[in-house]
């Protein structure tokens, strides 16, 4: 059996129009300046796409590509990323999975694939050790994510699209095992190309560089998992749904369509709910000790309990409280193969509409009724559910109400209202895929994670420090999803260190509001230094590694920057910046915050990196 050293430097260049397909190889200097996952898919891209194009059209490529931990004992370090210029927002984005599919890939001999061009019939690809061919899905097209992959599952481990993605539905996600890729519509896009999916199966063996510094590495490392409260307790315990209680009390969970900062049913779809009436066993991605993940009983039907994301935008924001609800809905979106924030945006959008008369249909806040019904005619493109499958943006086109399309460059907003931490309103605003939650994240920070009313480190109203955390925590996103980390490592490896842990919190607070650029360059991040160290075989220091990070953010910007993107795209929906009336929320002081965080990034006034920051951070002018 072959062993590979973490990475086989091979990606899979596979033409969908022509039928034939190459290996490329990557160079040592483009992996140690790009690493994996996220930011050498985003160079693929940029050496490969031409600006302008239609990103459901033959000219867009879908880059997969996995991270330098997947296949090694990297903690939460199997995940893969999907990254091609978006049909929903119409500039690039990335979105992340869990499933197996990435290190079957790694083992068949590649660490990535771009899939170029359209074929002319349904099909899949089939990567087996090396051997590539194109296949005939014409009998499985139509089938859904789960039925799928029950039904071919020894063929290898998938990625798939359901049909929302063969429908070309702009929020269609990509499902590998029960997790998705889920936003800004990657599934549509291999829809377009129709390409239903895509098997690997390899018995090539991985290994790190390094042994012995990676196992040093490694049990640093996992100490800190089990000791950090959340990743050693919260989120096994209780899952991405414990943010429930937490953000319902500090009003940033959304509520009838940003509309309102309180949901009385709260307490009815929180974590603790799942946890006491429906969890059965907990689940996650390959090689995560955390497990954050759950299925749960629900209505004798054993089913992958909700996120807290689709909690929010599927129960709060609609006005829903019955986790039995939602927890069918949430199955109906996995198997459909739909993204459940960008369906409970658009749906809330909808509900809106039509209380205002401005769009005759059955919905309304608080009525379960039409809800199940409407997602399937989303994901068919069916009445109305073709136009709601072009997302918010696109429905306000068409029937106004812009002023309360809850969206930023036309991704629906994610889980977290900014008039209750405005920091995150920065985050949205400038992300550059839209209004997510996994760029640039300071709502963690701003408010108090336990919800028992301790102070948060920055205040949850203010401006200051909100510039340097928002750069500061989007460079460390792009960082951990090129390694590829799972984002809740940075719990314990930026937390579980001695400063952090042993400074007095009033200190701590007083330095991260008030010298936020002091607090930032101290930040250790040597843990992701040493296991990425171990697992490549050369030193990796703190200073390359942010900058990973720091290339891969200001990159992605300056190509969306050459699709029209600027400073008038930065910005959040007018009911966000203008109705602060609510208890807990405050003004959102955008163009404040905007203009330190230009300066800080090296942006001119129009949110275009400057040259001189492209040339600091080696990225060359096309
Ligand atoms: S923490 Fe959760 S999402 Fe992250 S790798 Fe583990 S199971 Fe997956």
């Amino acid at each position: 059996m072959e062993t590979i050293k973490a990475v086989n430097n091979k990606v899979l260049d596979i033409n969908l129009s022509s039928g034939k397909s190459i290996a490329i190889p990557l160079s040592q200097s483009v992996r140690r300046e790009y690493l994996g996952g996220k930011g050498l898919a985003l160079k693929l891209l940029y050496d490969n796409i031409r600006p302008g194009i239609d990103p459901l059209s033959p000219d867009n490529i879908l880059v997969v590509m996995t991270g330098p931990t997947a296949g090694t004992p990297s903690p939460a370090g199997g995940r893969f990323a999907v990254m091609c210029k978006s049909p929903l927002t119409g500039i690039f984005a990335s979105s992340y999975v869990g499933g197996k599919f990435g290190i079957s890939l790694k083992k068949a001999g590649y660490d990535g694939i771009m899939v170029r061009g359209k074929s002319d019939r349904p099909v899949y690809i089939r990567i087996d050790n090396g051997d590539v061919s194109i296949q005939d899905a014409a009998a499985l097209w139509g089938m859904d994510t789960y039925e799928f992959q029950e039904a071919r599952k020894d063929d290898g481990d998938w990625m798939v699209i359901g049909p929302a993605g063969e429908n070309r539905v702009r929020f269609a996600v990509i499902a590998s095992d029960k997790r998705v890729a889920g936003r800004c519509g990657m599934g549509a896009v291999m829809g377009s190309k129709n390409l239903k999916g895509i098997v690997a199966k390899g018995n090539r063996k991985i290994a790190v560089a390094d042994p012995d510094g990676f196992k040093k590495a490694l049990k640093v490392a996992q100490k800190k998992i089990i000791a950090h409260d959340n990743t050693g307790r919260r989120l096994r315990e209780l899952g991405t749904p414990q943010n429930v209680r937490a953000f319902g009390s500090a009003h940033i969970m959304p509520v009838r369509n940003f509309n309102k900062s309180k949901f009385d049913k709260m307490e009815r779809i929180s974590a603790e709910k799942i946890r006491d009436q429906h969890t059965v066993k907990n689940q996650g991605c390959p090689g995560c000790p955390i497990k954050c993940g759950r299925i749960g009983n629900y209505k004798n039907k054993e089913l992958v309990s909700p996120e807290y994301e689709t909690i929010a935008l599927m129960g709060a924001n609609l006005l829903i409280g019955d986790l039995n609800d939602i927890a069918f809905w949430n199955d109906r979106l996995n198997r459909l193969g739909l993204d459940s924030i960008s369906t409970g945006g658009v749906i809330g959008f909808a509900m809106e509409l039509t209380e205002k008369g401005m769009l005759k249909s059955d919905l309304k806040f608080g009525d379960a009724e039409n809800i199940e019904k409407t997602i399937e005619d989303i994901a068919y493109r069916r009445g109305l559910g073709d136009e709601l499958a072009d997302g918010v943006r696109r429905l306000s086109k068409k029937y106004g109400g812009e002023y309360f399309a809850c969206h930023v460059k036309g991704l629906e907003v994610a889980g977290y209202d900014p008039r209750g931490c405005t920091g995150q309103g920065l985050g949205y605003a400038t992300a550059n895929s839209g209004a997510t939650h996994l760029s640039g994240s300071t709502h963690a920070i701003e408010t108090d994670p336990l919800g028992g009313g301790e102070k948060s480190y920055l205040s949850p109203h203010g401006t200051k420090g909100k510039a340097h955390f928002v750069k500061f925590l989007q460079d460390i996103m792009e960082m951990t999803n090129s390694s590829i980390f799972c984002l809740q490592t940075q719990y314990p490896f930026l937390e579980e260190n001695f400063a952090y842990k042993y400074t007095p919190k009033p200190i701590l607070r007083f330095v991260m509001r008030n010298l936020p650029a002091i607090a930032v360059a101290t930040s250790d991040i040597s843990d992701y230094c040493a296991l990425l160290s171990g697992v490549l075989g050369y030193k990796i220091g703190r200073k390359e590694l942010y900058r990973v990070g720091e290339r891969a953010f200001n990159l992605e910007r300056y190509m969306n920057c050459r699709e029209g993107i600027g400073r008038k795209d930065d910005t959040l929906p007018r009911r966000i910046l203008e109705e602060t009336g609510e208890k807990g929320w405050a003004p959102v002081r955008l163009d404040r915050m905007l203009k330190k965080y230009y300066r800080l990034r090296g942006w001119d006034t129009n949110g275009r990196p400057k040259e001189k920051t492209m040339d600091k951070l080696g990225i060359p002018y096309q």
